[in-house]
């Protein structure tokens, strides 16, 4: 239905903006992701020829969106949104939104926002965290509700509620609080404030440099000053502009909620996206309309055709009528204990408040249940994986292979891989099935700790595979182990998807008679047809997390398999928690010795490129080599981005000219790839002309500077990662990152890559900065989303959901006697029933 999807896809992009263009993580995709499948279903219905060449082109720059800034992505929101009207349904999908002010994006006053189910495209979706509905006044439909007819039935389908306990659950985004307002005089820089006011004027201007984008603002004065409020937007038309302004008439009476900040130019403080209300005449603070202008008023994300006002007259309606029915799932143990509030009250509080404080108590319980059934999961599945799976018992003898091994190493362990390999011992030493991740940074020597871990299976009489996530590793891995492991004779096998039918052949002999100990491989180890002699340990990368489901497959490749996951990207403290809860975590968190941090600079500017290049050129003359790393592949229309491509020739004819320059890009086919990189380790090329690529594959010790361009446009962690590359073999090393945004937040984040190596803080630095959705949203956890509770900050409750309920699995592992709370959590993985091996 192209009338669906279309609408689809411009209630996501109006979403999006209204998210400041962050790229939301849905409950099924994020955002740039859907754009993407929603347009590859849309173009074949585009009228053929330039209509569906234009739409090719947005499809493809969708595809770098999370490495645009905000201004580009507004951009090209904006084009899409333009463009389409061209696509075949458009007559009555304009009819279908009312009024041009539905068109607009909407600013954060009045606007419509989805949130995360419509940025997913599923607007139909149901919260995890819903109150069960059962039977009764929940169950009903929304027309049961009082003053509801078939206008607002349509409205709320569209919001996705269609019962009344949909309606309970479609909780405020914020609140107004006028109670504490503040007089304009007495407004602080970076302190949340309600003021109120009378609005002077509203205007709306373009940007010379930026033709699609708008810049409104309402100019608000109190009687004790004046203040400015301002809404960025995609979509420049008069007609847009003008309905905008309509909603702000000067003379009308304002409520603001927002965190006032300094603007740069004027010096004066000013509003960016409060949340904004006007209150219409007669709607003063003593009038009858109490539950707008009531003391806590609550903000709801809204859909066309709907009001502010009238949603919160419905919700208010479903609150008296349903609230009371709400069953309370949480033993009265747990809440008396965690001092949560009741259901019925909390849903009650979270909507209609009486103060800022009892939101805050609502708040508290509802983000305790969404925590609590994470954390259920997550305990359930680990007593699962300990209950069914008696563990093998893999106990290391002093004079065994493992103590061979270590003798031999060129190097003393450090402490924490001394450490955590006594974690991994540990585990295997007892019957019960391991289950344990081992974080570490990239060279902080994880390789040797796995090696040492399937050597205790070799030596206990089993075979070990190393699971990799790209053949670039695997076949890495593959040499370090022969290297490492030759003075024990030891053979090892390569298992690739891309290998010969004979090549492979061999290997699958080899490990089928156990002439092979160890292997190595991509998930073409696991695959059907590869039989192990007698498979004991299996390491994998998160990438290959394993869940219940997994290792009943892994027991097909041996009657009891052990699993231990590694990865090279630490996480915080509580997305660990939130994330890996099932699992017992390892870090090594201690770099090895004479492992130098690398030299980290940001640069910019013509000087900042000709120093960097200086700097290649003499490290190459000192026989080093160096990275070049690029955001994209090919320039992307209108984007002043670099792509490796083209600034590989541009810098072969230009400041790198007399270098030996290779390139490599992810859309290159695998085994020129693999001729790239063997040509660079072999020093056959001096710097490498990458994209991100390089960042989970290639070692090469003898690289000793990153150049990174267009470095404000990675994430954190990503940059660290590419730094991770260099600084491997001895000597001082580089890593330069040039940039030529020079915004407040591009020099914050790169000045954390400049002060700390450590990659659990620049990890927690990342969270502080992006939110959980970068780590969670690549990571495909099979968790539930985390709606209403923010990781950044709910941290205690986090700890204390876990609490209970790792106590309550601990009782009663398979949750039988406890129905409700087996249901509950049921409910809230719905979408990964396969995560806890049940449905
Ligand atoms: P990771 O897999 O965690 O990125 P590696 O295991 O590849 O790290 O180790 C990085 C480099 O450090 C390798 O060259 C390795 O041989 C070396 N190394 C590992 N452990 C030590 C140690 N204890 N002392 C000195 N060098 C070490
Ligand atoms: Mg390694």
């Amino acid at each position: 239905m192209p009338l669906l999807d279309a609408e689809r896809l411009l209630q996501a992009l109006k979403v999006e903006a209204q998210h400041d263009y962050c790229d939301l993580q849905g409950r099924t995709a994020r955002f740039s992701d859907f754009v993407q499948e929603q347009l590859a279903d849309l173009i074949p219905k585009a009228p053929p020829g330039e209509g569906r060449a234009r739409f090719e082109r947005l499809k493809r720059e969708f595809a770098d969106y999370r490495t645009l800034d905000m201004f580009d992505r507004a951009d090209l929101i904006s084009r899409l949104r333009g463009a389409i009207p061209l696509l075949a349904a458009t007559p009555v999908l304009t009819a279908s939104l009312p009024g041009d002010a539905a068109i607009a994006v909407q600013s954060g006053a009045d606007g419509a926002r989805t949130g995360q189910e419509a940025a997913a495209g599923n607007g139909q979706q149901k919260r995890s965290d819903a109150p069960p509905r059962g039977s009764g006044p929940l169950a009903a439909p929304v027309t049961t509700i009082k003053g509801v007819g078939s206008y607002l039935t349509g409205a709320l389908e569209r919001l996705g509620l269609e019962a009344v306990a949909d309606v309970l659950a479609h909780y405020p985004r914020s609140h107004l609080d006028y109670a504490t307002r503040t007089r304009i005089r007495d407004l602080q820089e970076g302190q949340p404030v309600t003021i109120w006011g009378t609005i002077r004027r509203a205007e709306a201007f373009t940007p010379p440099r930026r033709p699609t984008l708008s810049i409104n603002s309402v100019t608000i004065a109190d009687g004790t000053g004046i203040t400015t409020a301002r809404w960025f937007m995609a979509g420049s038309s008069r007609g847009q502009q003008e309905a905008w302004k309509r909603r702000y008439p000067p003379g009308h009476q304002i409520l603001l909620s927002g965190v006032p900040k300094r603007d740069g130019r004027s010096g004066r403080l000013v509003f960016e996206r409060p949340e904004a209300e006007v209150i219409g005449p007669g709607e003063d603070e003593d009038g009858a309309e109490s539950l707008h202008v009531g003391r806590v008023v609550p903000v709801y994300r809204l859909t066309e055709g709907l009001s502010q006002k009238a949603l919160r007259r419905v919700i208010h309606q479903a609150v008296d009528q349903a609230a009371p029915y709400l069953a309370d799932p949480l033993p009265e143990a747990i809440r008396r204990r965690c001092d949560l509030v009741d259901m019925p009250t909390a849903v009650r509080d979270i909507h209609f408040p009486e103060s800022l404080g009892s939101r805050d108590a609502a708040r508290r319980r509802l983000v305790f249940d969404e925590l609590f059934w994470l954390q259920l999961g997550l305990a359930f599945k680990r007593a699962q994986i300990q209950g069914e799976s008696e563990g093998l018992v893999l106990s290391a003898r002093p004079d065994g292979l493992v103590a061979q091994f270590v003798t031999h190493l060129p190097f003393e362990l450090t402490g924490a891989q001394k450490r955590v390999y006594a974690e991994i011992a540990g585990d295997l030493a007892r019957p019960q099935a391991m289950n344990r991740l081992v974080q570490g940074d990239v060279g902080s020597g994880k390789t040797v700790v796995a090696l040492m871990a399937l050597l205790s299976a070799v030596e206990n009489g089993y075979q070990g595979a190393l699971m990799a996530p790209t053949e670039i590793l695997a076949e890495q891995h593959y040499q370090t182990f022969k290297k490492l492991l030759a003075p024990l004779k030891i053979e090892v096998a390569l298992l690739l998807g891309k290998q010969t039918k004979k090549h492979r052949g061999v290997y699958l002999d080899a490990l089928a008679t156990g002439f092979c100990k160890l292997a190595v491989g991509t998930h073409a180890l696991i695959q059907e047809g590869v039989r192990f002699q007698n498979l004991g340990l299996v390491i994998v990368d998160e990438q290959h997390r394993f869940g219940v489901r997994q290792r009943k497959l892994l027991r097909d490749k041996g009657p009891q398999v052990e699993v231990l996951t590694m990865t090279a990207t630490p996480i915080p403290r509580t997305l660990a928690m939130a994330l890996y809860g099932d699992l017992d975590v390892s870090a090594i968190d201690e770099m090895p010795p004479g492992c130098e941090p690398v030299t980290t600079r940001w640069l910019k500017g013509k000087a900042g490129r000709k120093q960097t290049f200086d700097l290649v050129k003499r490290e190459v003359k000192a026989g080093r080599q160096a990275y070049v790393v690029f955001p994209l592949v090919e320039e992307s229309e209108k984007l002043d981005l670099k792509s490796a491509t083209q600034e590989y020739e541009r810098l072969g004819a230009g400041e790198l000219k007399e270098l030996r320059l290779g390139l490599l890009h992810g859309q290159m086919p695998p085994d020129e790839k693999e001729a790239v990189v063997a040509a660079f380790r072999a020093g056959e090329i001096d710097a490498l002309v990458a994209t991100t690529v390089v960042e989970v594959g290639v070692d090469v010790p003898n690289a000793t500077v990153m150049v990174v361009e267009n470095a404000e446009r990675f994430g954190l962690s990503q940059l660290h990662q590419l730094r991770g590359r260099v600084g491997r073999g001895g000597g001082e090393s580089f890593c330069i990152l040039l940039t030529d945004a020079d915004t407040q937040g591009a020099r914050e984040r790169l000045e954390v890559m400049v002060a700390t190596h450590d990659g659990f803080v620049i990890a927690q630095k990342d969270l502080q900065l992006r939110g959980p959705g970068e780590f969670i949203g690549t990571r495909q956890s099979g968790v539930p989303d985390l709606l209403l509770a923010d990781l950044r900050t709910d941290e205690d409750l986090l700890a204390q959901a876990r609490e209970c309920a790792f106590e309550v699995v601990a009782e009663d592992p398979t949750l039988a006697r406890h129905p409700e709370l087996a249901e509950g959590m049921r409910g809230a993985y719905r979408q990964n029933l396969s995560f806890l091996g049940i449905g």
